[in-house]
C-alpha cells in the first residue's frame, strides 16, 4: 500500500517544471533543494501513515499546495511583523522604524558612489562620521562628535579611550543590565578600565563618590537606568553634582545615557526623559547614546562632549573596529536633520509620531478598526474596543503610561488564546499583540496604515492555521 503511495509521488523535475514560472528570480539549485524539502515532508506523512489514501496524496500535491509551501520556504527570513504591542521602541520588534527622509536618502546613498570618506573641501581622504559632526554639535550644543556602530559599542570606545587601566567610579545604583545582555560592569571590563562602584543600590552620595578618589581615578561615570527605577527611600547624585566634584578633582564625568532624547515632552506628556542638550548644558564631559530609541533614528552609538576628550576618542583604534556603515550615516544625517525643527522631527519620526499621538486619533483609529473587522471577520472573532495603556519602550521613561485605545479580539473557534498568539505567529505578515485576561489585544497606537488595511487577511489566516491543524 505504502509503495503504491511512494510511486505516486511526482519527480523534482516534474514539480519543478510545473511552478517555475512563479520562480523566476531564484537560483534554480534553491528552489530544487526547497522541492525536495516538500518531497521528502510528504514521504515522511506516507511512512509516518499521516497519509494513507491516494486522494490524500492527490490533494497535498495540487499546485496551489506546492506553491504555498515554497512560497513560505523560499521567502527572506527578515521579515515584516505587524507590532500590536503598544511598546513604540520595540526592541524584539526591530526598535524604532525610521522616517520616510532617511529612507530616502539610505537608497541615494547606496545606490551611488557617494564622499562617504572623501571631503569634498581637500579632495582628499575625510572621516565619515565628520558629516554629521556639525549637525550634532548644532543639536546638542556640544564642542565634539562622533557616531559609532551602537551605544554599547559606544560606551566600550570612552571607557577604553578615557579611562583604560585605571579606575572609574560607579554608583551602585546605576549597575544596571538592560536587555541583550548589556551590562554595565562587563562593559567596563571589557574596555580595561577599572570599575571602581561606591554608595547602596538605594542610596549614593557626593561624599562616597569624594571618597572613593584616587591617583587611579581615571573618570566619575553615570549611567541611565534604562528600563528600571528605584522608588521609595532612595538618592542619586545628580549630574550637576557629579560635574562639580568632577570639576574640583579635574576628573571627567561620562554618562551612558542610554535612549538619547533631544526633545522636550514636558508640555505634551510628562514624560521625563532628560534631553543630550540638557546634560550638555550642566556640564556632562562625555555623553553617549544610541540612534534607534527614542531618537527615532537608525541603530548608531552617539558620542558628544568636550574637545579634549572627543579628539581622544576619535584617534582610538577600536574607533575603526566599531565604525558607522554609510547606510546608517545616511539616515542618521536625514533624521538629525529634523531636528532642526523639533516640529518638524515630531511630525515626521514615526516613534515620535506615535508618542505623541492624540488620544481622539487614536480613539478614531480604534473605532474604525473595530468596525471594519466587525464586518470583515466579525463571524469569527467577538470584536469590541477597551481603554489601555501603551509604553515608550527602549528603556525611556518605564514608569510611565500613554493612554491608549486596544481593540480586543475574542477568537470564537479557539478555546485558548494562546492558541491564536501562536497562529498569529504564523501569518504573513506575523502579527503580535497583548494577552491579558484570557483575550487578545491590538495596541492601536503601533499599528501603522499600512497594517489596518491587512489585518483582517491576518486574523482569517490564524483562523485557517487553527482550523487546520
Ligand atoms: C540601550 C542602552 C544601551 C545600549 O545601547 P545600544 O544602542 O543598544 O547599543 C546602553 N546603555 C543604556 C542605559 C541603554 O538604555
Amino acid at each position: 500500500m505504502k509503495e503504491n503511495l511512494f510511486k505516486l509521488i511526482p519527480s523534482v523535475d516534474v514539480i519543478l517544471k510545473s511552478i517555475e514560472k512563479e520562480f523566476r528570480d531564484l537560483p534554480r539549485s534553491f528552489l530544487k533543494e526547497k522541492i525536495n524539502m516538500f518531497l521528502d515532508g510528504l514521504r515522511q506523512d506516507i511512512r509516518e501513515e499521516r497519509i494513507t489514501r491516494e486522494h490524500d496524496l492527490k490533494l497535498r500535491i495540487e499546485k496551489r499546495y506546492i506553491l504555498d509551501f515554497l512560497k513560505k520556504a523560499t521567502r527572506p527570513k527578515y521579515r515584516r511583523v505587524i507590532n500590536g504591542t503598544g511598546v513604540v521602541v520595540h526592541t524584539n520588534l526591530g526598535r524604532s522604524i525610521m522616517c520616510p527622509d532617511a529612507i530616502e536618502a539610505v537608497v541615494y546613498g547606496c545606490s551611488h558612489y557617494t564622499n562617504l570618506e572623501f571631503s569634498l573641501d581637500t579632495g582628499k581622504r575625510g572621516s565619515r562620521y565628520s558629516l554629521v559632526e556639525d549637525l550634532l554639535l548644532e543639536l546638542t550644543g556640544a564642542e565634539g562628535a562622533l557616531v559609532v556602530n551602537n551605544n554599547a559599542g559606544a560606551v566600550l570606545l570612552v571607557l577604553s579611550t578615557l579611562a583604560k587601566g585605571k579606575e572609574v567610579i560607579v554608583s551602585r545604583g546605576e549597575l544596571i543590565e538592560i536587555g541583550g545582555s548589556f551590562r554595565i560592569p562587563d562593559v567596563m571590563a571589557s574596555s580595561g578600565a577599572v570599575l571602581k562602584e561606591v554608595g547602596a543600590t538605594n542610596r549614593t552620595h557626593v561624599y562616597d563618590y569624594e571618597r572613593a578618589i584616587n591617583p587611579e581615578t581615571a573618570a566619575l561615570f553615570k549611567a541611565h537606568t534604562s528600563n528600571f527605577r528605584i522608588i521609595g527611600f532612595h538618592k542619586e547624585v545628580s549630574l550637576k553634582e557629579l560635574v562639580e566634584l568632577g570639576n574640583r578633582y579635574d576628573l571627567p564625568v561620562i554618562e551612558d545615557l542610554g535612549s538619547g532624547n533631544l526633545i522636550n515632552f514636558q508640555g505634551n506628556l510628562d514624560i521625563n526623559e532628560p534631553t543630550v542638550q540638557d546634560r550638555i548644558k550642566k556640564g556632562a564631559s562625555v555623553v553617549s547614546f544610541s540612534g534607534d530609541k527614542l531618537l527615532g533614528g537608525p541603530q548608531a552609538g552617539i558620542i558628544v562632549g568636550k574637545r579634549e576628550y572627543i579628539e581622544k576618542i576619535k584617534k582610538n583604534p577600536l574607533n575603526r573596529a566599531l565604525r558607522i556603515d554609510k547606510m546608517t550615516l545616511a539616515a542618521l544625517e536625514a533624521t538629525l536633520r529634523l531636528y532642526k525643527d523639533p516640529e518638524i522631527a515630531k511630525e515626521r519620526i514615526p516613534t515620535l509620531k506615535m508618542i505623541l499621538m492624540p488620544i481622539r486619533t487614536i480613539q478614531n483609529r480604534a473605532r474604525s478598526l473595530a468596525m471594519k473587522l466587525k464586518k470583515e471577520v466579525g463571524d469569527i472573532y467577538n470584536v469590541s474596543i477597551k481603554r489601555g495603556n501603551s509604553r515608550v519602550g527602549g528603556g525611556a521613561s518605564p514608569e510611565k503610561d500613554l493612554p491608549t485605545y486596544l481593540v480586543k479580539l475574542v477568537p470564537l473557534f479557539c478555546k485558548n488564546v494562546e492558541d491564536l498568539r501562536n497562529a498569529l505567529l504564523n501569518t504573513d505578515p506575523p502579527m503580535v499583540g497583548i494577552i491579558e485576561e484570557d483575550s487578545f489585544f491590538l495596541d492601536v497606537r503601533t499599528l501603522l496604515k499600512q497594517d489596518l488595511s491587512i489585518i483582517p487577511s491576518v486574523l482569517k489566516q490564524a483562523y485557517n492555521f487553527i482550523s487546520k491543524n
